[in-house]
């Protein structure tokens, strides 16, 4: 069965799921959502899944902080958006480089690896 890539309408996480030609439009999110099929998420998937997941995720838990500190954060980055559980928003890759700079975070360079 091939593998097709989909965007839950719940949780909005990204994931790939083997399916049916004929049920290859939706499918289930572990969340319990129903999830879209991503043709966009689904191309640039093809022979670079790992960057493309990194550069597009939407919640951050690297960038996120502990639950107990998010009040602290929220007033130090009140152009930040971070979720009750801690995970930062990131809109895109521009974004998220945006808001390691205003962290002081460096970003590890993938490619050279
Ligand atoms: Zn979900």
């Amino acid at each position: 069965m091939p593998d097709y890539t989909y965007r839950c309408n719940e949780c909005d996480r990204i994931f790939s799921d083997m399916n049916t030609i004929s049920k290859r439009h939706t499918s289930e999110c572990k969340c319990g959502g129903i999830a879209n099929r991503d043709l966009d998420a689904e191309l640039a998937a093809v022979g670079k899944r790992h960057k493309w997941i990194t550069e597009n995720e939407r919640w951050s838990r690297s960038m996120g902080v502990p639950v107990a500190s998010l009040d602290e954060y929220r007033k130090k980055y009140p152009k930040s958006t971070y979720l009750d559980d801690g995970r930062l928003l990131i809109k895109s890759r521009s974004d998220k480089l945006r808001q390691m700079k205003e962290r002081g975070f460096v970003e590890l360079d993938n490619n050279r690896r």
